[in-house]
């Protein structure tokens, strides 16, 4: 086994799992320079570092995917759909508009799916979900997901979705900040770009 290898990397700056999900590519730009999913075992990845898959079940999941690469990727590629679909969501509820019911169709369609059967059980001090299926199920990895899209939709943080004010970024989050102020998905990044800019511009002018 090599996929070990080639572990990816993913940023944590969202606040909220689903809007971490779609802070993982560049939406507005043409060029697509950052991306973090490339194939099934991405997924497994993502799960694993965001804390709902153990050691144990990232195996049970690889393993299959290895054995069924048609169906691992038609997995990936609902997931890249979910991704679309989810930073569709919240970056019109960012912008103060509001959904469609065909905005939450695809959303919803995963909901459905009975081999989900999620339960309740404890965990830690508190409560998560747990989610019923094969154990090795590929589409698994979507619906953690999928539910905490669904969490944050009826939730009363729905409010508090932001998303960056950098160029050609797109990137959602969760403002936590005590005024609301929070513009930048990463001010290191971001938000230091628009200030270089800015100081361009003054200096040119
Ligand atoms: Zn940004």
């Amino acid at each position: 086994m090599n996929e070990h290898e080639s572990i990816p990397t993913f940023k944590w700056l969202g606040g909220w799992p689903c809007l971490d999900f779609v802070d993982s590519k560049n939406w507005d730009s043409h060029e697509a320079k950052y991306e973090r999913f490339h194939h099934y075992p991405d997924l497994v990845w993502w799960n694993h570092q965001a804390g709902f898959l153990s050691d144990v079940e990232v195996e049970t999941l690889l393993e299959p995917a290895q054995q069924q690469p048609a169906r691992a990727q038609a997995v990936f590629e609902r997931g890249m759909t979910l991704r679309t679909e989810i930073h569709r969501i919240f970056s019109r509820i960012a912008a103060g508009e509001s959904l469609a019911e065909s905005d939450l169709a695809g959303l919803n369609h995963l909901l459905l799916d009975e081999s989900i059967s999620s339960t309740i059980i404890p965990a830690g001090q508190g409560y998560t979900w747990s989610w019923g299926g094969e154990a090795n199920a590929l589409e698994r990895v979507l619906w953690p997901i999928a539910w905490s899209a669904a969490e944050l939709l009826v939730s009363d943080k729905l409010g508090r979705v932001g998303q960056c004010a950098g160029e050609s970024c797109g990137w959602l989050f969760l403002d936590t900040s005590r005024n609301g102020s929070r513009r930048w998905c990463e001010m290191k990044h971001c938000g230091n770009r628009a200030k270089a800019r800015r100081h361009y511009r003054r200096t040119k002018g």
